[in-house]
């Protein structure tokens, strides 16, 4: 499987890329290994080090530079399934939480950017998602009253009622005040190790976990150059790597691959309300966000795959298949904003994408590895579930068996 391909606008816009922490280079023993230094390393990595726990953390590349780096960074309360459907799906309380979780997360990744000082250009944004079909007013009028009444401030858009806010064509919208943020997630992600690395955590790059040994009684890990790590735990945020620890067949996951481009900066954002984050209702979803230096990023024109060795799963750079994801992107990007002059694009890029049948992640220990925590944050909110999934296995970890892990368990449907 090629996770990503074409070049990554995060990889391009940060300039202190490349390798920056030393490899393995002798066997070690710690409290807690976590592999995988994408934003759920090194979130989880975060949580570890603020109980005081002895943490190890290695990557088989550099730090950020797998799905970190082509992350469109969309935080956002709301889930790809609508609290309706998760209501039906998982039940009223668990539906409730986990939109609420993730309003919580996005506050608690302003706070960490905050603690950290990063300069990742977090924003707080407010966020659409809306229909452009008539036959779902009433749909969407449910969903708002419903978002509503736990909390969300959240208000029913139409373009009869809220004229000039949007000049692309919609029926009916949610435009939510708060919930919503952006940033540059693998600048967020390095500065996040950086400030951890200064604190005590051990970080090994270029360090790839080819074996394991796993049991309730300790882990042992082993590297590509045979040195090995010896440590009470092992917590896997390999992202979309881990998939190959499944029997793909499992239908736990439905996996694509997402497009996404850049624009170059746009002079105004004309028919665009307050830059807010936009995203549809149709199957696949169409995304927008603005960035801090005025360019539009637009995703979606998913293409499901269903076995790892497929070509799709194995897309590599300027594949005629992507080239002409991307040129419908900028279509409909132009076609949203006609009174965006110019839009042109800038970077282009494309990455594996799984979700889960409920759009909640897998987070916790799964019955076959013993020893083990993954923390998957498969689903559009992967970054968001990534913090929440690092909480709550710390807490297990620490032995106080928090139940909000059942709602996130392997095997649960
Ligand atoms: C185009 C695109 C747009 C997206 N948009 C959004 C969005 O708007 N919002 C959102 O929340 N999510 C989004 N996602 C999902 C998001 O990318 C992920 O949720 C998040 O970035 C994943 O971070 P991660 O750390 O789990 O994975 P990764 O960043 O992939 O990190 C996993 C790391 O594990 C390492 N690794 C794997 N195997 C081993 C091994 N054996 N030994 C050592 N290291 C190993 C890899 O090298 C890698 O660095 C998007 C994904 C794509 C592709």
């Amino acid at each position: 499987m090629k996770i990503i391909g074409d070049t990554p606008v995060w990889a391009k816009v940060n300039k202190e890329i490349g390798q920056k922490y030393p490899s393995l280079s002798k066997n070690i023993e710690t409290d807690v290994v976590v592999v995988g230094g994408g934003s759920t390393g090194a979130l989880t990595s975060h949580y570890l080090m603020k109980q005081g726990i002895k943490t190890v953390l290695v990557d088989k590349f550099e730090i950020g530079m797998t799905a970190t780096s082509a992350t469109t960074a969309i935080l956002q309360y709301e889930i790809d399934c609508d609290l309706i459907g998760l209501k039906a799906h998982a039940g009223e309380q668990e539906a409730k939480d986990a939109f609420l979780y993730d309003y919580q997360a996005v506050m608690e990744i302003g706070q960490i950017v905050k603690e950290i000082n990063s300069d990742c250009q977090f924003n707080f944004t407010p966020c659409f998602y809306y229909t452009e079909d008539p036959g779902k007013i009433d749909y969407m009028e449910d969903e708002c009253k419903q978002r509503q009444a736990i909390g969300i401030h959240c208000e029913l858009y139409k373009p009869e009622t809220h004229p000039d806010k949007f000049s692309f064509n919609y029926t009916a919208g949610i435009f939510s005040h708060y919930g919503g943020a952006t940033m540059d997630p693998l600048r967020f992600t390095r500065d996040l190790i950086d400030y951890n690395a200064k604190n005590g955590l051990n970080v090994y790059e270029h360090t790839n976990i080819v074996d394991f040994d796993l049991s309730d009684k300790g882990v042992t890990l082993r590297t590509d150059m045979d040195f090995e790590i010896k440590a009470t735990r092992v917590i896997f945020c390999t992202g979309y790597d881990a998939l190959t620890f499944f029997d793909e067949k499992n239908p736990f996951v439905k996996t694509a691959r997402t497009f996404s481009i850049v624009s170059k900066p746009v002079e105004s954002f004309t028919g665009w309300e307050a830059q807010c984050i936009i995203r549809d209702d149709k199957s696949p979803y169409t995304y927008l966000r603005t960035t801090p230096d005025n360019r539009i990023i637009i995703g979606g024109e998913d293409v499901a795959f269903n076995h790892l060795d497929d070509e799709v799963a194995n897309m590599g750079s300027r594949h005629p298949l992507a080239l002409q994801q991307y040129h419908q992107l900028l279509k409909r990007a132009r076609q949203m904003f006609p009174s965006i002059e110019n839009i042109k694009t800038d970077y282009w890029y494309h990455g594996v994408f799984a979700d889960t049948k409920d759009t909640l992640p897998f987070i916790g220990k799964h019955p076959d590895y013993p020893g083990a925590y993954f923390n998957l944050g498969y689903g559009s909110n992967g970054i968001l579930y990534s913090l929440i999934g690092s909480k709550l296995i710390v807490q297990d970890y620490q032995g106080y068996n928090p139940k909000e892990l059942q709602m996130y368990r392997f095997n649960r449907y």
